[in-house]
């Protein structure tokens, strides 16, 4: 069997530096007595939450720390704000409970959370083509109040027909597909024909979907590794499963079935998500189960 990993995989710029942030908020935590936490989990991959808890890195809720469940325990911790960020309320509750802020936010959801009170102080209405639930949509509402989130076509052309002015901008969530933001910027430009439409799609999804692409002419098989819950994963799996190769989504190496060890040539990719020593483990559980049963190169 050969192995043969995507060009590009695994974890995004912004993920890889609040990991290591993390970590170094561990060390740090364990040096003065303090408790470290993420602000919601850090990554969408169980086995780096549950390494990073071996730094003593815990998670806290977002909903319940919102709800001020969790302010005693926050209370002179120390907390990371993981890649997606956080609302500028959350900033100011933390500091309130003397906590020591560790801000990861990703550099590009930074800039789109720049980009969006920057249009509101222009004038426009803007408009984030996005998941409400999930964390960067939430943190960018919570730096630029007043901004409205379409999740798909149909709720882009309800909320324009709520709205009066004509001066509309629209953002993307830095994860969106390229297809549903195109299809969330024609909607809205049914009735805004002047629509300012701002290209924040971080290149890292589309990467590894490229890469993945290219892998597959030239393989048997497809390992797709990362969280089941990690979206940018599962559209990996997606894809790979359009190649028309046989795929796996696996979380850890031994949910991989017996029948990957008989393909001559499989491909291995990872979601952005999903950390180093995870693609390691896939890798050489591959190699092992090929010489187990005589199929190794
Ligand atoms: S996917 Fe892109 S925007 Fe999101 S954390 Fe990674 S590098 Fe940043």
């Amino acid at each position: 069997m050969i192995i043969r990993r995507a060009e590009v995989l695994g974890m995004c710029m912004g993920v890889r530096r609040a990991e290591a942030l993390a970590r170094e908020a561990g060390a740090a935590g364990i040096a003065s007595g303090k408790k470290v936490f993420t602000y919601g989990p850090l990554i969408h991959n169980p086995q780096a939450i549950e390494s990073l808890r071996k730094y003593g890195v815990q998670v806290l809720d977002t909903e319940q720390f919102e709800h001020g469940l969790f302010d005693e325990l926050a209370r002179n911790s120390i907390v990371i704000i993981r890649a997606h960020g956080a609302p500028l309320s959350t900033f100011e509750r933390l500091k309130a409970l003397s906590a020591t802020i560790i801000d990861a936010t990703c550099p590009r959801v930074l800039a789109s959370q720049k980009k969006a009170v920057q249009l509101l102080q222009a004038g426009y209405i803007v408009i984030i083509a996005g998941d409400a639930s999930h964390g960067e949509v939430a943190s960018i509402l919570g730096h630029a109040p007043g901004a409205l989130v379409a999740e798909n076509p149909e709720s882009a052309r309800q909320l324009a027909n709520s709205i009066k002015t004509s001066k509309a901008a629209l953002i993307a969530q830095t994860t969106i597909k390229e297809s549903e933001y195109q299809a969330i910027e024609a909607a809205l430009k049914e009735k805004f024909p002047s629509l300012l439409v701002i290209q924040t799609i971080c290149p890292a999804t589309r990467d590894r979907q490229e890469a993945l692409r290219k892998l597959a002419e030239t393989v048997d098989a497809l390992v797709i590794a990362g969280g089941k819950n990690s979206a940018n994963t599962r559209r990996l799996y997606m894809a790979a499963l359009e190649s028309g190769k046989p795929a796996w989504h696996i979380e850890k190496p031994e949910e991989l079935p017996d029948e990957v060890f008989n393909k001559e040539v499989v491909g291995l990719t990872a979601g952005a998500s999903t950390p180093d020593f995870i693609v390691d483990e896939v890798e050489k559980y591959l190699m092992q189960g090929a010489k187990k049963y005589g199929t190794a190169e």
